[in-house]
C-alpha cells in the first residue's frame, strides 16, 4: 500500500504567502471599494528591460531555424551564460570562480530547497530567526527538522536576529553540519559587514560545517563594506555554497533563471571516512533530475551583463531603492522604527504598541486595504515585525503611503 512522506504531516499551515493571499482575498471580496495596495510578497512589478527582450526575440528566432535550433541544453547550463557569469560577477570583483562552478537553473528557490538532499538526514542545521520559509520547510519536509512543537522544530537551530542583537546572528552552543545564511536579508533588510560574515567563515571552517549562502538581493548592496559574494572571504572556498538568482536583479521571477555556485574545492564527509566532492554530487543530482533551464531563457539573461543590459538593470534597481527610501521615511515619520532598505528591497518594522505581527497586519488590510508581510510569518522572532516591500509601482507605494499616513497609530 502506498504510504505517504510522514513529514508532510508534521508541517504547519500552509506556506506563509498562500495565507497571506487568502485573507486578502476575503478582504477585497467583502470590501470592494477601496483596492488593495500589496506591500507584501516580494515580486517585482517593473517589466524585463529592451537588453533582455531583444535577447529573447532572437533566441526565439534562432529556435525556429533547422541551422540554429537547439533541443536540449547542457544540464548545468550553456557555456555562455556560466562565462559571462564567471567574468561579470566574480572575476570582475577579484573572485576566483570558475564558469565549471556554476550551475544553472531555472530557479534559487528550488536550488536552496533541493541542495539539503545532497546532506545527511542526521545532519543537524541552522537557520537565522526570521528566515526564508524555504530553507526550514524543505529540511522538515525531508525529516531532518524533527517535530513542529509550539512554533517550532525541535530539531532545528534557531539563530535569532532582532533589533537586540543587531539582525547579527550569534554562533549558537552547540556547531551544526549546515548554516544557512541570507544576506542581504529576506525578510529584514538588513546585510552582514565583511568582518562578520568572515567570523562565519572561521566559524564553518572550525566545525568543518557547510554555509548555504543566499545571496537573492546582492544587486541591491551599495554599502562598499557589504560583500556581494562569500567567495570574495578567503577560506569560504572550502565551506560555502552560493545562490543568485535573475529574479530580483533583472525582473525573471515570471521568466525564471538563478545559479548555484559550488566550488570543486567544497569537500565534506562521504561514506568509510572519505571526503567527497560536493560539486560532483550537485552535478549528479542535476544531471539525473533536471533538464536545464531553456536557452532563449539563458539568452535573455546573458543580456544583463552587456553594457546596455547592465545600464539597464541598474535603473530598474535604482527605481525600487527610492521605493525602499521614501517607505523608511514614511514608516520614520509616523514614529515606527525600521531597519533594512539600504543595501535591500526590503523594509522590516516594528509594530506599534507591542502589537502582534497578524494583529498590525489586520489592521492594515482592514483600515487601509494594505498588505505588509506579517514577520511571524518568517518565524519565532519575526514576532513584533512586519516586512514591507520596495517591489511595488512609485505610485502604488506613494499610494500605499499615504493610506499609512492617515492612520492614527
Ligand atoms: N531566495 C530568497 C531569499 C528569496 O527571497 C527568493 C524569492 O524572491 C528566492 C530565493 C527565490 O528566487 P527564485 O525566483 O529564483 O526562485
Amino acid at each position: 500500500m502506498i504510504q505517504s512522506n510522514e513529514n508532510y504531516a508534521k508541517m504547519p499551515g500552509s506556506y506563509l504567502f498562500a495565507t497571506v493571499a487568502a485573507k486578502v482575498r476575503a478582504h477585497r471580496e467583502s470590501n470592494p471599494a477601496l483596492p488593495v495596495i500589496s506591500l507584501g510578497i516580494g515580486d517585482v512589478t517593473s517589466p524585463l528591460v529592451p537588453a533582455v527582450t531583444s535577447a529573447l526575440h532572437a533566441a526565439v528566432e534562432e529556435m525556429g531555424q533547422a541551422d540554429s535550433f537547439r533541443g536540449y541544453g547542457p544540464e548545468q547550463g550553456y557555456a555562455f551564460l556560466r562565462e559571462a557569469i564567471a567574468r561579470h560577477d566574480y572575476r570582475s570583483r577579484g573572485v576566483n570562480v570558475d564558469a565549471d562552478d556554476i550551475f544553472i537553473s531555472d530557479g534559487s528557490k528550488c536550488d536552496v530547497g533541493n541542495i539539503q538532499e545532497l546532506f545527511s538526514l542526521s545532519c543537524r542545521v541552522a537557520v537565522t530567526d526570521p528566515v526564508y520559509p524555504v530553507y526550514v520547510d524543505s529540511n522538515a519536509m525531508a525529516g531532518r527538522a524533527g517535530d513542529w512543537i509550539d512554533g517550532r522544530w525541535s530539531r532545528l537551530t534557531y539563530l535569532p536576529c532582532t533589533a537586540e542583537n543587531g539582525f547579527v546572528p550569534d554562533f549558537p552552543t552547540e556547531a551544526p553540519d549546515v548554516i544557512y545564511l541570507c544576506y542581504p536579508n529576506n525578510p529584514t533588510g538588513t546585510v552582514l559587514s565583511r568582518d562578520a560574515l568572515a567570523a562565519w567563515v572561521d566559524y564553518a571552517r572550525a566545525h568543518r560545517a557547510l554555509i548555504v549562502y543566499d545571496a537573492a538581493y546582492e544587486a541591491y548592496i551599495h554599502n562598499p563594506d557589504v560583500p556581494h559574494s562569500i567567495f570574495e572571504i578567503p577560506g569560504a572556498e572550502e565551506v560555502a555554497v552560493e545562490c543568485r538568482s535573475f529574479s530580483n536583479t533583472a525582473g525573471f521571477t515570471g521568466l525564471r533563471c538563478a545559479f548555484t555556485v559550488i566550488p570543486g574545492t567544497v569537500r565534506i564527509a562521504g561514506p568509510n571516512g572519505k571526503d567527497v566532492s560536493l560539486r560532483e554530487m550537485w552535478r549528479r543530482r542535476q544531471s539525473t533530475k533536471y533538464n536545464g533551464c531553456p536557452y532563449i531563457v539563458q539568452r535573455a539573461a546573458e543580456a544583463i551583463y552587456t553594457p546596455e543590459g547592465a545600464a539597464q538593470i541598474r535603473g530598474c534597481i535604482s527605481g525600487y531603492m527610492d521605493n525602499a527610501a521614501r517607505i523608511r521615511e514614511g514608516v520614520s515619520r509616523l514614529g515606527l522604527e525600521c531597519w533594512g532598505g539600504v543595501d535591500a528591497p526590503y523594509i522590516w518594522v516594528r509594530t506599534p504598541g507591542g502589537m502582534g505581527s497578524w494583529e498590525f497586519f489586520a489592521l492594515l488590510l482592514s483600515q487601509a486595504s494594505l498588505v505588509c508581510t506579517p514577520g511571524e510569518g518568517f518565524g519565532p522572532c519575526g514576532a513584533g515585525y512586519v516586512r514591507f516591500t520596495a517591489f511595488g509601482t512609485p505610485e502604488q507605494t506613494a499610494q500605499a503611503l499615504e493610506r499609512l499616513g492617515s492612520l492614527s497609530l
